[in-house]
């Protein structure tokens, strides 16, 4: 990320609404234009054909003769899971296993969306349920010291295919869009990057692997972190262990690709409160609420200024009207909150006091004792003369009921 003390010093993308201060790391060129959008510009000049046809001819080599899974994809009740699903058994004609690390934040739609992922596309799939007292414990840790709430999330979402990958003898993995690429093109599509435990590490866990929870201060023991833990240098290169992104060789769009899914597979989608759409971590009460707000706190936006960025990207809103989104969802109000506080065993006032702790000075100017005024990125869009627009939008369909929609976490999903 690009350090600042000073709120002047941030850049804003003149294409997007991206800052400087990005924390993937961005650049821009003399124009004033984003890596993101950049990069974003090889999606209109690739050969996609070829490059579908490159991949096609990459996985061939993994199709099992034994009988054995040709790969591992890794999914959740939200996100890309019913797509990459698609390609891979559809398009690409391998035989998956799917596999999904436990939440615990589940909510009804998300369970609903897996358990007719398993049956629409005829998959295996193993869940990992860890010990949810060391999830508690790991998630008041990374709350208390790093404002975050996802890191046990993520680190699960991250280590337990490449763990099934090796004990499952099962060498390809099988992911979707790479996030840095996406959002602020840190590398060209055509570097066809691969899965690291390096990126996994300085991006996805933002710089704390799982050893370095471990101090004098708290009581974490070696084995709390076991089923976390990456597999060792030694046992990926003996598997041959190789993780791959469709968004490399598809054109990639997750807005289109969901509403695929939602006509061919009946994906459920669900309104959001904080953001306008309605495909994105649908599965997850915390991901658009609390987790979101700390990024709000930290980074001065949040998910739907990352939502907003994608649209003007693919060319279906002005920053205008981008704008008047993010200002329309980024300050409400949290929802869940006593659904967490009551799984973590916390009170309301001390997970405030928690996330106003985390509130970044250049952002946040605290007025009273509850009252904060907001200055971030949209903020600065304004005083470079960003004019707000009112737009109805009109690509995310929300085909959930509110019968649906149970306000309580589903630990262990059913199947239907
Ligand atoms: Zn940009």
């Amino acid at each position: 990320m690009n350090k600042t003390n000073n709120i002047e010093d941030i850049q804003v993308c003149k294409k997007c609404l991206y800052p400087s201060t990005h924390p993937l790391g961005i650049t821009f060129d003399k124009n004033g234009i984003c890596s993101g959008c950049r990069i974003h510009e090889e999606k209109n000049s690739l050969d996609w054909d070829f490059r579908l046809n490159k991949l096609k001819k990459i996985v061939n080599k993994y199709k099992s003769k034994k009988g054995n899974y040709d790969c591992i994809v890794p999914v959740s009740g939200g996100g890309d899971s019913y797509f990459i699903v698609h390609i891979v058994k559809n398009i690409l004609k391998l035989s998956p296993l799917l596999v999904c690390h436990n939440k615990y934040f589940n909510t009804s739609i998300g369970i609903k969306n897996i358990a007719n992922l398993r049956i629409k596309f005829d998959c295996d799939i193993l869940i990992q349920n860890i010990n949810q007292n060391i999830i508690k414990k790991l998630t008041k840790h990374t709350l208390m010291e790093h404002g975050n709430i996802y890191w046990p999330v993520i680190s699960g979402n991250t280590s337990f295919p490449v763990n099934v990958s090796v004990k499952y003898k099962i060498p390809l993995i099988i992911w979707g869009a790479h996030q840095g690429i996406e959002q602020t093109g840190m590398f060209s599509h055509e570097h066809e990057v691969e899965m690291t435990r390096r990126y996994r590490e300085d991006h996805d866990l933002y710089g704390k692997d799982e050893d370095s929870l471990i101090s004098l201060d708290n009581d974490f023991h070696n084995d709390d972190l076991d089923q976390l833990r990456y597999p060792e240098m030694n046992q990926i290169s003996s598997i041959g262990v190789r993780g791959i992104y469709l968004g490399n060789f598809l054109r990639w769009d997750s807005v289109v690709q969901h509403k695929l899914m939602i006509k061919l597979y009946k994906f459920k989608s669900n309104f959001l409160s904080r953001t306008f759409d309605t495909y994105d971590h649908v599965d997850c009460f915390n991901y658009i609420n609390i987790h979101d707000y700390l990024k709000l706190s930290k980074h001065g936006y949040s998910k739907v200024l990352d939502h907003a960025c994608r649209e003007i990207r693919y060319k279906r809103i002005s920053r205008e009207n981008a704008l008047f989104l993010v200002e329309n969802y980024q300050l409400r109000k949290i929802e869940n909150i006593d659904l967490f506080c009551e799984w973590l065993d916390i009170s309301k006032k001390s997970l405030n006091f928690v996330i106003n702790r985390f509130k970044n000075e250049l952002f946040w100017k605290q007025t009273d004792i509850d009252n904060w005024n907001f200055n971030g990125v949209t903020q600065i869009l304004k005083k470079n003369g960003l004019k707000r627009k009112k737009i109805k939008i009109k690509n995310f369909i929300n085909n959930s009921s509110s019968k649906e929609n149970l306000k309580k976490y589903i630990f262990f999903g059913k199947g239907i």
